[in-house]
């Protein structure tokens, strides 16, 4: 391919609103464009990478026994409301309806419709395990997108289901794809991190996330330093401090007034008191039956998601206003476990056991209660880990490790899902006792086109991208930067050389300065570059350089493929 003939739009300067290294690069080089919030144009370059990494999966999808289908992007309401998201989807989905005015989503993920699939086409075990994928584009409803193509509105997503007979079905599919996984990064050079994760919207239990550990990343990963623990900030677990749990020999405690003071900055201040010396208590809802006072301390965020397996529940909210009045007696911002009644359970974090004399609402008011202690006052009904970790808290798998947070960008996610989705959308089998039963199952997801950006924060430089050559929009850049006829023949057949040795090529025979060409070679991250300059005519040489590390080598053109093929060893 010729440069003077091709689309590749390069830009001196980053647009002001790019804000991570991937994002600007990937502008930059003219593999993308914004279309609007969230929404990018994939330009010839972008879209050569983008296929490359499509394939790479889709290889190793189907070396794993996985087989390629294509369902609609454009979903029913019914199925939906089948598996009870239509309306608890988060974010919320994209809908619309037709001209007859029937409800669709723009699909964010697949559990729906490739159930409903299995379901109307698998009646026995005979006819299972499967594992059908598809590579396809999906629609989230982000609130805020940022950091180009890692939080977007439309992206492209390989997603995988296992259905399986039984559980131990389920885990054979799972580990195939774990180690699927494991292969397709290592291919697109991404150095990822397995971490314990949390399922969100998707349900189920067993998850795992592959992420890459980059000051970019927007999520959180907490690993302890001492015996590998790793997980999600949504669901690292915190090690149960040691707990006294009851200080009846303290002094009474003293309600004191508290006029308009219905948040933990607001008391404290007040009082003249930290966070660590407050309680905070959060009425919530599980499963729409159970009242429950959730203790935490004053400066940590209760983990709604430890709250709701603490529960068991398979849901859990905040409480309106009305229902914290009816449950505590005082409105919402002064809620505390003294006093309260049979009707709510209360149950608190491990770290309210090592606290004494704190601050908790007086369930009244304008009123607080001070002085306040375990055994005397209240005593939990409930002892359980609720707190998102944080930077320093002690590990929950061994005696002397502490969390570290590291940002990270998630790239793969597999999950067990059970049968939530099979019961939910009727999809049964009849089982080789003759008993019918749900199909086990099981998802898999990669972020296929967020795999473009992450191998730039990944590989990236200061000069610009440096693609893997399983990736690169193209193997080699030929840069002819003399303008004679002879550079121009000898380009001609270096081109042609390597193209019949199997290698893509790009020739930039543009009217162009070295320095720019030097430049944008760099930008674009052509992984091998052969330079057509002055030593062609003084020494009959030209440069074969790799972009990764620079290193170089000067070569007859008739000699350029065998030079290329000893630098792709590396690339
Ligand atoms: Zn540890």
């Amino acid at each position: 391919m010729r440069v003077s003939q091709y689309h590749m739009p390069t830009l001196r300067e980053a647009p002001a609103e790019a804000d991570i290294p991937s994002h600007r690069l990937l502008l930059r080089g003219g593999f993308i464009r914004p279309l609007s919030t969230g929404v990018f144009d994939f330009l010839p370059l972008g879209l050569r990478v983008l296929r490359k990494i499509e394939n790479v999966v889709r290889e190793e999808m189907d070396r794993a026994g996985a087989i390629e289908v294509l369902l609609p992007a454009m979903q029913p309401r019914e199925v939906w409301e089948k598996s009870g998201r239509w309306e608890s989807f988060v974010p919320p989905l994209f809908r619309f309806q037709d001209r007859g005015e029937r409800w669709y989503a723009l699909g964010p993920t697949h559990e729906e419709v490739m159930t409903d699939l299995v379901s109307r086409d698998v009646g026995s075990y005979k006819q299972l395990p499967i594992n059908l994928y598809q590579i396809q584009v999906k629609f989230r409803n982000e609130p805020r997108p940022r950091a180009g193509l890692i939080r977007v509105r439309e992206f492209i997503m390989k997603d995988a289901y296992s259905f399986d007979v039984d559980r131990a079905g389920l885990d054979r599919s799972y580990d195939g794809m774990y180690d699927a996984y494991v292969r397709i990064f290592d291919r697109l050079g991404l150095p990822t991190t397995v971490v314990e994760a949390e399922a969100g919207s998707i349900g189920g239990s067993d998850t795992r996330e592959f992420m890459l550990l980059t000051a970019s990343g927007e999520d959180t990963v907490y690993m302890c330093d001492e015996c590998g623990y790793k997980a999600n900030a949504e669901c690292a677990e915190v090690r149960a401090a040691e707990a006294v749990r009851d200080r009846s020999g303290h002094g009474e405690p003293e309600m004191v007034e508290t006029p308009g003071m219905s948040t933990v900055a607001a008391v404290t201040e007040f009082l003249g008191v930290e966070g660590q010396q407050l309680v905070k208590t959060l009425i919530y809802v599980a499963d729409e039956d159970k009242l429950v006072a959730a203790l935490v301390r004053g400066d940590r965020d209760l983990n709604e998601a430890k709250l709701r397996k603490a529960q068991g529940a398979k849901d859990v909210r905040m409480a309106t206003p009305d229902e914290i009045e009816k449950a505590t007696g005082g409105p919402m911002g002064y809620s505390g476990p003294v006093g309260l009644g049979d009707g709510v359970l209360v149950i608190a974090d491990y770290e309210i056991g090592e606290m004494e004399d704190f601050v908790t609402g007086a369930n009244k008011a304008d009123a607080h209660l001070v002085g306040v202690n375990l055994g005397r006052d209240f005593q939990p009904r409930q002892w359980a880990d609720l707190r998102m970790a944080s930077p320093g808290d002690p590990c929950p798998r061994c005696e002397e490790g502490f969390l570290a947070g590291h940002r990270a960008i998630e790239l793969g996610h597999i999950f067990k899902l059970g049968t939530k989705y099979s019961e939910a959308m009727g999809a049964y089998i009849d089982t080789e006792d003759g008993s019918k039963a749900p199909i086990v199952m099981g998802c898999y997801g990669i972020g296929v086109s967020r795999c473009v950006a992450a191998i730039v924060e990944a590989r990236g430089d200061d000069n610009g991208c440096v693609w893997p050559l399983e990736v690169a929009p193209f193997g080699v850049a030929v840069l002819q930067v003399e303008p004679d006829e002879a550079a121009t023949k000898a380009a001609e057949g270096i081109v042609a050389d390597l193209e019949a040795a199997g290698y893509e090529v790009l020739w930039d025979d543009r009217d162009e300065r070295a320095g720019v060409k030097f430049k944008d070679a760099d930008l674009i991250g052509i992984p091998l570059q052969v330079v057509v300059g002055k030593k062609l005519a003084a020494e009959g040489t030209v440069e074969v350089r790799r972009r990764k590390d620079k290193a170089q080598t000067l070569a007859a053109p008739a000699d350029v493929v065998a030079a290329i093929g000893e630098l792709a060893k590396e690339a």
